[in-house]
């Protein structure tokens, strides 16, 4: 259910309620603000509902309880879940909570505030989402989805084999990748025992991203045993 989606697209809502007292005023007021609104009645309906960037979510439902949802959706999602109930026990809300709900409002809720906090949970997922995509060190920015790198805002073009290796570096910062893991990985197998390829397209790769390709602050060398970035 992970859809990347910009400030300008419509957020898609998935509202799994069944009191028909909520979801009649619901559907229309969140469609006035600028929503796209799913509805699912029952947890079969939310299981079979498209992807969407947000859930709310009632927790008694004819086919069962909503926090079966929370644990289903939290296998393969991290969209936002605004739990909507009726229920007064904290420990029911922290369960909910501990299973990996984001937010939990009282029935009866206001308007303005479902808003506000749809909206802020839909910011904070913008920009975990960002934060996931986009690795900045010094002024060099990699987007490792679309892997276009800039440097002072001005895209940097490389060849095949230097973006190659710099995505490698960029799926993991930090990480040690050693010589024969960045040669199998972008050479090939057979091609570990290489190291001085290697060092010629580092070179380059650092060329055309380093202040002083001499002394790198970027691409980091680990003696004897391979690369990182910083
Ligand atoms: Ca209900």
């Amino acid at each position: 259910m992970n859809k990347p989606f910009g400030e300008d697209d419509k957020a898609h809502l998935l509202l799994v309620e069944d009191d028909c007292g909520v979801y009649r005023f619901l559907l229309p007021a969140l469609s006035a603000h600028g929503y796209r609104v799913t509805h699912a009645r029952t947890l079969f309906q939310a299981r079979e509902a498209k992807s969407c960037d947000m859930v709310i979510l009632d927790l008694g439902l004819p086919d069962g309880q909503g926090e079966a949802f929370i644990t289903h959706l939290r296998h393969y999602s991290d969209i936002p879940i605004l739990i909507l109930s009726a229920r007064q026990d904290e420990e029911g809300k922290v369960h909910c909570l501990q299973l990996g709900a984001d937010d939990y409002l009282m029935k009866p809720f206001g308007l303005q505030e479902l808003l506000a906090r749809i909206q802020a949970a839909l910011r904070r997922a913008a920009k975990m989402h960002m934060r996931d995509h986009q690795y900045q060190v010094a002024d060099v920015l990699i987007n490792r989805v679309t892997g276009v790198i800039s440097k002072s805002g001005k895209p940097v073009h490389c060849t095949p084999i230097e973006h190659a290796l710099l995505m490698q570096l960029a799926s993991q910062p930090g990480r040690i990748f050693t010589h024969a893991q960045l040669l199998a990985a972008v050479w090939g197998n057979e091609y570990i025992q290489d190291t001085h390829y290697l060092r010629i397209h580092i070179g380059r790769l650092r060329a055309k991203i380093e202040d002083q390709p001499a002394m790198p602050r970027i691409v980091l060398t680990e003696l004897g045993l391979g690369y990182l970035l910083a």
